[in-house]
């Protein structure tokens, strides 16, 4: 249930009900300068960036690569955020280890935002095994991440009324490439013969995307990679692919690789082979600087490859012909020392 005081507390400390008031903030800053924003992952930065544009300094705290389950603030994170005029989070739960952190931000008369804090809850979804939350990966489905959108627009705009006008034509100009995006993903996902559209990944951060797009969704962990999986988890899914002989399977470029290759290994033991087909990009996303690090990028990506490793059509480059990566490149083969690595050492 914490999610639900989480927003309520946002949601009443943000707009009106306390002295934290984004109304009162507008009147004390000086319209001349761009906001000082601070998001907590790449995706929430690009979207703010795009709405705010020059009007707008936007830090990411959560870089490529690495896992917003598993992120704490650092001390300088902690102070970027006080001195922030507003802070953007994903929310659901998303930034689990951030919370407490978000919450003296806003005790302290910043506002602290969560993007996707106006979705329908009849939208989301609601995983067994995420404790009464909701699924945070809402990115996942270009349609009500376009939705976030408008949220920021409004938020912006009560911040820093003046170039509101700026924002709501930023806002429209980029749900019209998302847009085209969307309609991209529908239909590359759509081209993969149907008894191979069945997506397999490290952990369940593709349930909006699947059941958006049209193809089922299986991982070893759950939600969060908070916890670890256990060897049931591995030898579930080896069950699985034996039985559907699936050409592929994915490791994200945020979690740690090593459960995907003790599911491959699982398979190969059964004469079954299956490949990587590709290292996607969950809940971070790429190289900043690269197409791929950009929240379109992504997805693209994202798309492009699984349609390529499951036997659909897609162009080699993507949706924009600008992706660097080559179908069944760039992956990890050997399990990442990530940050999911560190935590399963020292439990
Ligand atoms: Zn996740």
């Amino acid at each position: 249930m914490f999610h639900v005081c989480l927003a309520l507390w946002t949601l009443c400390s943000c707009w009106g009900c306390g002295s934290a008031g984004t109304e009162g903030f507008a009147n004390t800053r000086s319209a001349a300068k761009p906001l000082r924003i601070v998001a907590t992952t790449g995706m929430v930065a690009d979207l703010v960036r795009h709405i705010a544009g020059e009007h707008g300094d936007v830090m990411a705290l959560i870089g490529s690569g690495v896992d917003p389950h598993l992120f704490k603030a650092t001390r300088y994170d902690i102070k970027k955020m006080h001195e922030a005029d507003v802070v953007f989070y994903s929310g659901l739960m998303l930034e689990g280890r951030l919370q407490e952190v978000l919450k003296q931000v806003n005790s302290s008369n910043r506002p602290v935002v969560a993007v996707t804090d106006r979705l329908d809850h009849a939208y989301l979804r609601s995983p067994p095994d995420f404790e009464g939350h909701f699924d945070p990966h809402v990115w996942m489905d270009v349609a009500a991440w376009s939705r976030c959108v408008d949220w920021v627009d409004e938020t912006l705009s009560k911040i820093d009324p003046v170039h509101a006008d700026q924002f709501h034509q930023n806002a429209k100009a980029y749900q019209t490439e998302l847009a085209e995006l969307h309609e991209y993903v529908r239909k590359v996902i759509a081209s993969i013969p149907e008894s191979q559209r069945v997506l397999v990944t490290a952990h369940d951060a593709f349930g909006y995307f699947g059941r958006t797009y049209g193809i089922e969704v299986r991982s070893i962990q759950g939600v969060t990679t908070e916890s670890e999986a256990g060897i049931q988890d591995v030898n579930r899914l080896v069950d699985f692919l034996v039985e559907r002989k699936l050409p592929a399977i994915f490791v994200e470029s945020s979690v740690n690789g090593k459960n995907i290759h003790a599911v491959i290994e699982g398979t190969k033991s059964r004469n079954v082979s299956i490949r990587i087909g590709g290292e996607l990009f969950s809940d971070a996303m790429g190289t900043e600087g690269t197409y791929e690090g950009t929240y379109i990028g992504m997805i693209d990506h994202n798309a492009t490859r699984i349609a390529h490793a499951l036997g659909g059509a897609a162009p080699d480059n993507g949706l924009h012909g600008r992706l660097t990566t080559q179908p069944g490149a760039a992956v990890s083969q050997k399990p990442q020392l990530g940050p999911a690595f560190a935590v399963s050492l020292v439990r």
